[in-house]
């Protein structure tokens, strides 16, 4: 088949009249890169310089239609879903030596497409693709199939069945993590993907595709198709029946337009949607430990990361000595251009992301102790305290570096203020007493509940929300019960 070319400055080039640009980007649809039928693009702009610095192609719904054509085909006709899991985990190794080897360029793409530091990109983002790919490889291999052995002259084993074409459709806050979150096990248990990432940060995504068909995967496997959600690329390809799977993160009201539209066709959703996180700090914790960990789970790439600890309570005993030392670390974060390497706080995504964030310290409720909005779409660390129960900046997720403090006396009023929220994504809990970190633990509403640590992930655990934080779980066994079809097959030992 057609080998997509590597040099962004070789491949795509549909339209020589639009050539100031530094890059294009295609979609990547059965192993080639290709412009739009209509030749439509995009720019994707830098939110540090504010100006465009790629080209994009614009799919619609006759693009979408030829991205699932391919997955489909590949899946029906092609060699992958019938490959052993050996052979399929080498090719996804392979890709992931090369995720590796192409670190800098993956790791710039998005730097430049949404603003994340690039120390993050390159020290966060590329090696957790990597591991993705490999992790689901290994992890599909080894859980293949089940045996149910009885002493009732039958043997009866599952088998674990690819779904067929999935439709990974991701966010931009962090596009390649999150995509081969879902690539990963898709690709791993045999089932061809179709990939929408997010209209703001494109770039990384064919990128990952050229280096898929250099890593050697058939034509129509992981195809990737851009454009935007409602009424275009994302809205096709949800509605498709063709469609097996559909994988989502991004916003809670966006996943209920997506499971309305799956509906249809009764296709099964897995949804990873939108957080308020709760951070929970004991007067028994160790101080050290709780601010450094609350200042990443809040200022972490400038607050855009669904589990950010976005609503933190402190134990009133500490309070003031907690205030202090956590505004002076929100301070000294170095705000700056994200390509520079020791920048830890870029620019917002884009105009409108910056424009919604700042739009909630027009009316803080309560009283901003440090932060605000900087120069371009800057947001400066925000750290605000007395905000009313009810206001917008402590119920709705701002999706940016601003943080809420109230304190509180027991521990079943912070368990029912951190459970006062429509989102359960997470949460995360400071403090040395072994007893109470299980309990609290235990009584919170939360996909995942951290003590003392954030973010700290071990892939074979359940990952994903209650309430509008999400449907369904992901990670290890729970990623093969969605991307797969298990099949029960019972023989006769002896005649029966
Ligand atoms: P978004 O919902 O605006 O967009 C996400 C993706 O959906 C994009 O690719 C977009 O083009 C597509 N889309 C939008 N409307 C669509 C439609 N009608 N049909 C099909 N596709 C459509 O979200 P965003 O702004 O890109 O991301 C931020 C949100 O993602 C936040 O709410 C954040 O909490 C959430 N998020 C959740 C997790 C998690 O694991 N739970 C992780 C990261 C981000």
């Amino acid at each position: 088949f057609h080998q997509a070319e590597r040099s962004p400055s070789r491949a795509f080039r549909p339209d020589a009249t639009v050539a100031a640009m530094d890059e294009r980007f295609g979609h990547v649809i059965d192993g080639e890169e290709r412009a739009s039928l209509d030749g439509a693009e995009f720019d994707s702009v830098d939110p540090y310089t504010q100006s465009p610095w790629a080209r994009v192609a614009l799919g619609g719904a006759p693009e979408a239609d030829l991205a699932v054509t391919a997955a489909r085909r590949a899946f029906d006709e092609g060699p992958w879903p019938r490959m052993g899991f050996a052979e399929r985990g080498a090719l996804l190794h392979r890709l992931a030596d090369l995720v590796e080897a192409n670190a800098a360029e993956l790791a710039m793409a998005d730097t430049r497409d949404m603003g994340k530091p690039v120390s993050d990109a390159l020290g966060k983002d590329v090696p957790r693709t990597a591991q993705n790919l490999r992790f689901f490889a290994d992890h599909a291999r080894l859980s293949a199939s089940e045996a149910y052995p009885t002493d009732t002259g039958h043997h009866a084993y599952a088998r674990y069945e690819p779904a067929g074409v999935v439709a990974a459709i991701a966010p931009w806050n962090f596009p390649l993590m999150l995509e081969s979150w879902k690539i990963a096990p898709a690709l791993a248990w045999g089932n061809t993907v179709v990939l929408k990432p997010a209209e703001d940060s494109p770039a990384s995504a064919t990128i990952l595709a050229r280096l898929a068909v250099e890593a050697g995967l058939p034509p129509g496997v992981l195809n990737v198709l851009h454009g935007y959600g409602p009424d275009s690329a994302g809205a096709a390809l949800t509605a498709d029946p063709r469609v097996d799977r559909i994988t989502f993160t991004g916003e809670s009201s966006t996943g209920r337009v997506i499971t309305a539209a799956a509906a249809r066709n009764l296709t099964p959703v897995s949804l990873e949607l939108g957080g308020k996180g709760a951070n929970l700090v004991f007067a028994d914790a160790d101080l050290t430990t709780a601010v450094d960990w609350s200042i990443r789970a809040i200022f972490t790439n400038a607050g855009q990361v669904c589990l950010a600890g976005s609503r933190l309570y402190v134990q009133r005993p500490i309070l003031d000595e907690f205030l202090a030392r956590f505004v002076a670390a929100a301070d000294a974060l170095v705000v700056g251009d994200p390509k520079d390497a020791g920048t830890q706080i870029g620019p917002l995504s884009s105009q409108t992301h910056h424009a919604k964030v700042t739009s909630y310290l027009e009316d803080p409720s309560g009283k901003v102790l440090t932060g605000g909005p900087g120069d371009g779409w800057f947001v400066r660390p925000t750290v605000v305290v007395d905000a009313a129960p009810d206001s917008p900046i402590q119920c709705e997720e701002i999706f940016g570096p601003v943080v809420t403090v109230t304190p509180f006396d027991t521990e079943d009023e912070a368990v029912a203020a951190a459970n006062g929220s429509r989102y359960g994504l997470n949460a995360m809990v400071f403090t040395e007493n072994l007893s109470r970190a299980h309990r609290v633990s235990a009584r919170l509403r939360a996909g995942t509940v951290w003590t003392n640590c954030f973010f700290v992930r071990d892939l074979r655990a359940p990952f994903g929300g209650v309430g509008d934080s999400g449907w369904g779980r992901e990670g290890g066994t729970f990623s093969r019960e969605f991307f797969t079809e298990p099949k029960a097959v019972v023989m006769a030992i002896d005649g029966g």
